[in-house]
């Protein structure tokens, strides 16, 4: 137990370093690369493009970036309980988690008593519940569109920078490999594997940020958690799920979508809310 709960941890604490590495890593390309070789001709309308993507990549960035910093500057409601209050009868002693009364978690890792959670985060270090569900669908659905676009943008720079093809679906299959093979033979530079990883890293969390995003948002249009879903608890929810996504996503969702803003009104008497105004 005590060995997992400290793999917990370490990973609370390599997932946000990593996720801000993988963010370094892919604007330095972006700027550096991607664009000086996809549109190295100072005409008019090339620059015109190079502009085009640059706004479109940091819209994407501002975005991500932008949700992240909202999920965990409004962090799930909380009690304000550091010390483990009286368990339900049905808890049974999960990992990361307790179950206590009435719904509520008692998280390890965020060590505070959490209303409505849904799981803890490691990515932002911060447990999800439906304060900060929406900042956090938004923050999955733009890292997904922010990968796939630099896949998209790599994909291009290494057939105008390398010749290489991409034409065969297969190729994704044995890029890796073949390239990880040629480097070791002095073949191929090390930008260029080291681009080509990047573009499994970047397949692989667009991937799972939009398979996520997607769970989480059906999961809110039913009213449930993640946590009721993990213990096999169906709630009885009543409500249509358009009342259930908006008492996550506010009253100024559509603005949600394209900026990084506050779009749900603070519940009165919440502590959090009076400091904030
Ligand atoms: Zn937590």
């Amino acid at each position: 137990m005590f060995t997992r709960m400290l793999k917990l941890r370490l990973l609370n604490s390599v997932a946000p370093a990593y996720f801000f590495m993988a963010t370094a890593v892919t604007f330095v390309l972006h700027f550096c690369f991607f664009l000086p070789t996809l549109f190295p001709s100072p005409s008019a309308s090339l620059r015109g493009s190079t502009t085009l993507h640059a706004l479109v990549f940091l819209f994407l960035m501002f975005n991500a970036l932008g949700n992240y910093a909202m999920t965990i500057r409004y962090p799930a409601e909380s009690t304000g309980d550091t010390a483990v209050p009286v368990c339900s009868p049905h808890c049974s002693d999960k990992v990361d988690a307790h179950y206590l009364l009435n719904g509520r978690h008692f998280c390890k890792l965020c060590k505070k008593v959490i209303l409505k959670r849904d799981h803890h985060c490691f990515f932002t270090g911060n447990c999800i519940g439906s304060k900060n569900m929406r900042y956090f669908i938004m923050f999955c659905i733009y890292t997904s569109c922010t990968c796939l676009y630099s896949l998209v943008l790599g994909v291009a720079f290494l057939t105008v920078e390398y010749s290489l093809s991409f034409e065969n679906p297969l190729t994704f299959m044995t890029l890796l490999p073949l390239s990880i093979g040629y480097f070791f033979m002095g073949t191929i530079s090390g930008l260029q594997l080291f681009v080509v990883l990047m573009l499994y890293v970047w397949l692989g969390i667009g991937l799972v940020s939009a398979g996520f995003c997607c769970q989480q948002v059906l999961l809110v249009a039913r009213g449930q958690t993640w946590c009721q879903m993990q213990r096999g608890q169906l709630v009885e929810n009543c409500s249509p799920w358009k009342s259930n996504l908006g008492d996550v996503f506010g009253t100024r969702w559509l603005l949600g979508l394209i900026l990084p803003v506050q779009t749900v009104e603070m519940y009165s008497g919440d502590s959090d809310a009076a400091k904030q105004d």
